[in-house]
């Protein structure tokens, strides 16, 4: 069964198509600036055809979706006969909220949920929603699925999920945390352990997703017990231009003394903050940063050192919580592609019993062990694939 795959946002919406038999892909691409002017860009990569972009006008979703579904049955850059070949479409939801702990069969009811979810979510849900319907326009046959980013932490027993503050304030609005990238943090876990030849339900695993936006997970025979991500995935650890954890004092400090308003303090933390931030504004690129850093620059190497500082003391804090750990993974643009940053974390890890090995960490593009073999504490770097996730996770829903 061929399996298409929608991750929609506000203005873009990227797409794959997976045999679910084979895991292969057979086409990806990217619909940007939907709403503004329209820009598609379609890959057929089954039969290694060069990248296709285009600039038709895109209005709305229901045009991108259209526009992606006429590329992949077009008669020389298709990959698809026919729409009937497509067997389901799996959707990337973000916030799931309490509702859901495992992706579901898209029905009248869970949009209900998923929109109930949307003031958790409010960039993210109505354009995951927005790609459903447009989906249910032009394929109202065709069983779709939702995949939720939140679903994989909701194992957290409630000493992870709860905030220390009033608990009426959980029961009245459901302020906790929740988690995200739990796709990935689910797919990484599985995969390591298939690597190294286990059980996922017999091991504790540390999964360090580290890209622009980053948490980290602890992944306790199988179930996630803990993960740096809150409410809202500004929690936890510093990001590309996120802050992560402060003091909440903070935002009412800097608020009087800029005159600016809580609104615009919270839109400094996401997207003037972390590495970015304290580079003073160089970049939120770890590329750039690692270049700064070996031309001298002082800030790109304090901004460094204070990711994987953090790092370092969540994996320690995890280690705590799970009474040990057997497998710590790195994932994600940083984590899969850095090889200073993962040397760095891991100089914090001797203490564990992780033996780090500078040789075997200078390896890219696949599952790969960064520990010496003897290690008690094996590091992985393991390559995350959502979309393939997703395909996963929608087949066995639907077959
Ligand atoms: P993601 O959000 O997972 O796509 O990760 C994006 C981030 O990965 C970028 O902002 C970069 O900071 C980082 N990244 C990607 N490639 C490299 C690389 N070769 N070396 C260092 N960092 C990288």
């Amino acid at each position: 069964m061929k399996i298409l795959v929608i991750n929609c946002g506000s203005s873009s919406l990227k797409f794959q198509v997976i045999d679910a038999e084979t895991e292969e892909l057979l086409a990806k691409g990217l619909c940007e600036r939907i709403g503004i002017d329209g820009s598609i860009t379609y890959e057929n990569v089954k039969d290694g055809k060069d990248k296709v972009t285009t600039t038709p006008a895109i209005p709305n979703h229901k045009v991108g979706i259209q526009l992606v579904l006429d590329a992949l049955t077009d008669k020389e850059n298709g990959v698809l006969e026919s729409l009937d070949e497509i067997g389901a479409i799996g959707h990337r939801v973000v916030h799931g909220g309490e509702s859901f702990s495992a992706p579901a069969v898209i029905n009248n009811e869970v949009i209900k949920a998923i929109e109930d979810c949307a003031d958790l979510a409010p960039l993210h849900n109505p354009a995951n929603l927005t790609g459903i319907r447009a989906c249910q326009a032009v394929m109202p046959n065709t069983p779709m699925v939702a995949v939720f980013d939140t679903a994989f932490h909701q194992t957290m027993p409630p000493k992870a999920y709860l905030y220390a503050i009033p608990k009426e304030y959980y029961e009245k609005y459901k302020i906790r945390r929740y988690g995200f990238h739990g796709t990935s943090h689910d797919y990484v876990s599985s995969e390591a352990a298939k690597f190294l030849g286990k059980n996922r339900e017999d091991l504790k695993i540390i999964v360090a997703h580290l890209g622009n936006g980053a948490s980290i997970s602890a992944v306790k025979f199988g179930k996630c017990i803990d993960t740096s991500m809150g409410l809202t995935p500004l929690e936890g650890l510093a990001m590309g231009t996120r802050s992560g954890d402060i003091d909440p004092a903070i935002v009412e400090f800097i608020a009087n003394k800029e005159d600016i308003t809580v609104h615009k303090v919270l839109e400094i933390l996401q997207k003037k903050s972390g590495v970015l931030g304290l580079s003073d504004e160089l970049s939120s690129d770890f590329r750039d940063l690692g270049k700064a850093k070996e031309e001298g620059n002082e800030d790109a190497a304090v901004a460094l050192d204070t990711f994987a500082y953090r790092v370092a003391k969540y994996i320690g804090s995890y280690a705590a919580a799970m009474d040990g750990v057997d497998v710590i993974c790195f994932t994600a643009g940083v984590g899969e592609n850095d090889k200073d940053c993962r040397a760095q974390i891991c100089s914090y890890l001797d203490y564990l019993g992780c033996d780090f090995d500078p040789i075997a960490n200078n390896t890219r593009g696949k599952i790969a062990m960064i520990s010496r073999d003897d290690s008690k504490v094996k590091a992985l770097v393991v390559p995350t694939n959502e979309e393939l996730a997703i395909a996963r996770q929608t087949y066995e829903l639907v077959k």
